[in-house]
């Protein structure tokens, strides 16, 4: 989601909510088990709901997802631990229900359990379903691909899309377009004959395919897909459904569990995992959501002058660090990973969560998917109510159990600061950026060669082992790198700010830590230089496949630089102390940053890499020892003998094997 302001700390707030809580500690009790939620039986369907302040709690059961006059109307008893326990007698299979709580005589809104496994049209009721029945032929034998020797996390290279974006442009050759099944496509063509989508994303080498929200979201209308509503998704309502509006059938709950299994199972039989956008930092509605109408004020930092606090900039911010929050997130990471074969996720304005519900997260996922992908923005919209020391901020990476942040060093380094499209980065010829463009080179850990004084985020490495951040130089925030370039170097011909764009793709594919591609960018996707396209229409969005074929040079060499860092473990040093050892910047002038990579030796691969990165308008010839040849770059290499010349604004791998 869009961050609008680095993180600042508020002491007062702070200070105020620790009062706070060991009073609500009593009032809200924790329940250990973990069957909140429903669990249907032929003979009896029990529901557990967690509302310790209400008075009273009821169902209300209904045929149908939305309208209608229900058929039962039944009271929870009180239960353990502030839980409320309702067992509906005989078969409600397919039926729906909500709950409704009574606090001092009023009902509340009915709302949908927050445990919620299946859901009706627009996630207003929850149906009781058996979820065995969702699960796709062969979903059993469903496979979680290697995808390195040690399936490492530097080795994952991350690829950034929206189903919709992907699956929705007529030169998809995708037949469900803007669904989950478009995604299980084989073989789709766009004009050209030219692989899209699925087969694509096989072909161009990713390891790890991230999707925008997934979750079910609330501001698409599932009843009325055909005018054209689009989402980006960050906006929460039930977190454990599976999004109507990417479904053939948003009324039966099942049909978009098992479509979205369907999609997983077909992304795994590529050889790419799948990664989730989640977005527990907030939820769409405030006072009108399941957690607030069940549990009032108890899901959300409450302010000092009883006002919801509001570091996501979407009304609320949720409190991972109360009890009841911290289970209700990890189960749900949990869930989908068990029941969905999840295989990472991408936490949305991570530093709203506290440091120590991230690793508990952490350690319990990876109880059952050691090499499960956790990564996250390192920032928020506004100052979380919560001490700075305890959240999951960039520069508190370090307390953070393998759990990666996005390196804004780098990608505005690269590229330019993203809140003004016209400024420039080190690839577009702001030489100033040389010494961030370092930084994150180095995975944003400490190296002798940088000078920390000189960078213009962070002053300090805040990274501790070879994988603390995500490098990237665009993703569905601001504008995609190809619009960027076009604004902030606008008196450039074409072929020049094509070249930036391998320039900078170069960077992020041979830097250490984890790539992470914004789809399309890889053949110059355009958004026809809307900044924030999260609620635009197709036109903006839909990728459009036959720009492959148009910008096939920069798709094919965005190719090459994945190949060869996945063959070239030189690119993926395994530690902290690898990257301070084995990468060397030579000394160059300020418009050319090159630097050697030196393998230890017993390191299969290249002994040595140069990469030289020319971002000025003229070649330039770099002294070397010994002999050289040139793996890859986007303009003219020379090796003499002591001399590498490159061509202008040129990304270029050379080795060695001496
Ligand atoms: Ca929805």
């Amino acid at each position: 989601m869009r961050k609008l302001v680095l993180i600042a700390c508020i002491s007062l707030i702070s200070t105020c909510y620790h009062k706070g809580f060991a009073q609500s500690d009593a009032i809200y009790p924790v329940y250990n088990g973990t069957d909140l939620g429903c669990t249907y039986r032929p003979n009896e369907t029990s529901i557990r709901v967690y509302a310790p302040s209400a008075d009273s709690l009821r169902v209300l059961v209904y045929k149908q997802g939305r309208g209608g006059k229900h058929t039962l109307i039944q009271s929870f008893s009180k239960a353990e631990s502030g839980t409320w326990l309702a067992k509906l007698t005989g078969d409600w299979l397919d039926y729906y229900y909500t709950v409704q709580a009574c606090f001092n005589g009023v009902w509340s809104m009915e709302v949908t359990d927050p445990y919620a496994k299946a859901v009706g049209v627009n996630g207003n009721r929850v149906q009781i379903i058996s979820l065995q029945t969702t699960n796709p032929l062969g979903w059993e034998n469903d496979v979680v691909p290697v995808y390195s020797q040690n399936n490492a996390t530097q080795d994952a290279i991350i690829y950034e899309a929206h189903v919709r974006d992907l699956t929705m442009h007529e030169s998809s050759g995708i037949k469900n377009n803007g669904k989950f099944i478009g995604l299980t496509e084989t073989n789709t063509e766009n004009h050209y004959g030219m692989p899209t989508v699925l087969s694509h994303l096989k072909e161009l080498g990713i390891t790890h395919l991230h999707l925008l929200p997934v979750f079910d979201y609330n501001s698409v209308d599932e009843e009325n897909m055909n005018n054209g509503q689009y989402n980006w998704g960050y906006d929460p309502k039930n977190y454990n459904t599976p999004e109507g509006s990417y479904s053939t059938n948003s009324e039966d709950g099942k049909v978009r569990i098992k479509e979205f299994k369907q999609m997983v199972q077909a992304i795994h039989n590529a050889g790419m995992r799948v990664v989730m956008d989640v977005v527990y930092n907030h939820t769409a509605l405030t006072n009108e959501s399941n957690f607030n109408q069940l549990v009032p004020g108890y899901y959300y930092r409450i302010q000092t002058n009883g006002d919801f606090a509001n570091a996501s900039g979407c009304g609320n911010e949720t409190a991972s660090d109360k009890p009841m929050m911290r289970k209700f997130i990890i189960e749900s990471v949990l869930y989908w990973v068990n029941e969905y074969h999840i295989d990472g996720f991408r936490f949305d304005l991570m530093a709203i969560h506290d440091i120590e519900t991230m690793n508990l997260l952490a350690d319990t996922l990876r109880k059952i998917k050691p090499d499960i992908l956790i990564y996250g923005e390192g920032w928020a919209a506004g100052s979380p109510a919560y001490p700075e020391q305890f959240i999951a901020l960039k520069r508190n990476v370090h307390l953070l159990k393998g759990i990666a942040v996005f390196s804004d060093d780098i990608r505005d380094a690269v590229k330019g600061y993203v809140f003004d499209s016209k400024a420039k980065g080190y690839v577009q010829g702001n030489s100033s950026m040389k010494e961030t463009v370092k930084f994150g080179i180095v995975g944003a850990l400490p190296h002798q060669q940088v000078n920390m004084k000189k960078a213009f985020y962070d002053k300090v490495p805040y990274a501790n082992s070879q994988a603390s951040v995500i490098n990237y130089v665009d993703c569905h925030d601001n504008l995609v790198l190809w619009d960027k370039l076009q604004a902030s170097a606008a008196n450039q011909p074409d072929s020049i700010r094509k070249k930036m764009q391998m320039m900078a793709y170069g960077i992020v594919l041979t830097s250490q830590g984890i790539p992470f591609i914004h789809a399309g960018s890889e053949f110059l996707r355009s958004k026809k230089g809307e900044e924030n396209s999260y609620n635009k229409p197709d036109e903006i969005n839909a990728i459009d496949w036959d720009l492959k074929k148009a910008n096939e040079d920069v798709f094919l060499f965005i190719q090459q630089l994945i190949a060869i860092r996945k063959q070239q473990s030189l690119f993926r040093l395994n530690s902290a102390q690898a990257i301070q050892q084995q990468v060397s910047f030579l000394t160059t002038t300020d418009d050319v940053l090159a630097y050697t990579l030196t393998a230890a030796k017993q390191t299969q691969g290249w002994k040595k890499i140069m990469v030289i990165i020319n971002t000025s308008n003229k070649e330039m010839k770099l002294p070397c020892d010994g002999n050289w040849s040139n793996a890859l770059s986007n303009a003219l290499v020379t090796i003499n003998k002591n001399s590498i010349t490159v061509g202008a604004y040129s990304f270029t791998i050379c080795y060695s094997n001496d």
